[in-house]
């Protein structure tokens, strides 16, 4: 425990402490008897050498006597610093017991924390050290976990309720047809139309689901045209904007994106579809491409519906439709802005919508620049 460990590390500082202390303090305490004994002898010595006869013998006693305090002083010593030892290492225990207290406490607040009740943040003890700051750090931490757990429960949640509407319209008109009997050509090529338009739809939710929640492991190095992602994407809603009149202007710079070429074909894709999809009959796409503050920033612009401003953040998340009869009518399973907002994130952009001058939406499409666009030709700095 960090209990132990602190104080073997204090009685290891202590330890050494008290070595020093009483291997210098004997050094001195030797020394001081060589020069106590050495003094009273030397004039006893010249004065009255002829005199004394059992001067040898004197000294004996005297040398005998210093041996025997030294050994003494030496014990009391080593003993002492032994009491010492063991009152300090008793004393360390407590105090550091002590100090950690307030870390065991907030430990067991932790413990009993689980997912249900992340949100109750742990109570700040108003210490202002280190023990606060991590109650602190703990409390943000729980607190983003909940903002996920949430956020995957209703993820879950409004995933399963888009699988279960063509589930639902698949077995009641599977159960139809059995009922009625009736195998003529003709219905039998009602009903499988029926049965793969659902399957479509659900297909088409689970690759989204699947591009959603493998994003981050795909490959983003590869370098691309921005005009070719952008016509080709163009090229591809050409027919279904044919059928409705609605006509596609593409304008877009030379520049090149690094990234990974599906998922970004798929991010431009969503947007002109969109606008293609909410576009009146007869209206007209703006799509346009072009370096601006540092970024490569591509424009959709319709003469849709407009999304209202309090949406506009809403639009991104999973399974937000903001006319839900009317996207679900269209087919769209509300995963489209979501994955391009993902994809523009996995690359380091990100992607906004505004109103458009014609009252229709502007959707913005901001990515990083490939390096061979981020130096400016000469005198064309601005987009
Ligand atoms: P969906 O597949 O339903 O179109 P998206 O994620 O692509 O799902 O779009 C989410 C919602 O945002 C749509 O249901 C629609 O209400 C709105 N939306 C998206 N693009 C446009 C647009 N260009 N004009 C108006 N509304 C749009």
């Amino acid at each position: 425990s960090l209990r132990l460990r602190l104080t073997l590390l204090c009685a290891a500082l202590l330890t050494l402490c008290c070595l020093l202390l009483t291997l210098t303090n004997n050094l001195s305490a030797v020394q001081m008897a060589h020069s106590v004994q050495a003094v009273p002898l030397l004039p006893a010595q010249t004065a009255e050498a002829d005199a004394h006869t059992d001067f040898p013998m004197a000294s004996l006693e005297i040398n005998e006597t210093v041996r025997q305090a030294r050994g003494i002083f030496h014990l009391q010593s080593l003993l002492a610093m032994a009491a010492v030892l063991a009152a300090g290492l008793y004393l360390i225990y407590r105090l550091v017991g002590k100090a950690l207290a307030p870390l065991d406490e907030l430990a067991g607040q932790i413990r009993g924390r689980t997912a249900e009740d992340l949100e109750r943040p742990l109570a700040i003890p108003d210490s202002g050290d280190e023990v606060a700051e991590l109650a602190r750090a703990f409390n943000q931490m729980s607190r983003r976990l909940n903002q996920v757990f949430v956020m995957q429960k209703n993820f879950s949640h409004n995933a399963a309720h888009e699988f279960r509407t063509p589930l639902a319209i698949l077995k009641t008109r599977i159960g139809l047809f059995r009922k009625k009997r009736d195998f003529t050509p003709a219905a039998v090529q009602d009903f499988l139309q029926i049965m793969e338009g659902e399957v479509d739809h659900l297909s088409a939710m689970v690759s989204s689901l699947l591009e959603l929640t493998n994003l981050e492991q795909m490959e983003r190095g590869e370098r691309l045209s921005a005009e070719q992602l952008i016509q080709r994407a163009a090229d591809e809603v050409a027919l279904p904007a044919a059928e409705r009149q609605i006509s596609v202007l593409v304008d877009v710079s030379p520049c090149t994106l690094t990234g990974n070429e599906r998922l970004l074909h798929r991010a431009v894709f969503n947007l002109l579809e969109n606008a293609v999809k909410y576009s009146p009959i007869g209206g007209a796409v703006y799509v346009s491409g072009r370096r601006a503050d540092g970024v490569f920033r591509m424009e959709v612009t319709d003469q849709g519906p407009g999304i209202p401003a309090e949406l506009r953040r809403q639009i991104f998340e999973p399974f937000f439709r903001v006319d839900d009869a009317r996207s679900r009518q269209q087919g769209g399973a509300g995963l489209g802005l979501a994955l391009v907002r993902a994809i523009a994130q996995a690359h380091g952009g990100a992607v906004r919508v505004e109103e458009a001058p014609s009252g229709g939406s502007r959707f913005l499409l901001e990515l990083p620049l490939g390096p061979e666009c981020q130096a400016p030709p000469p005198g064309t700095d601005k987009p």
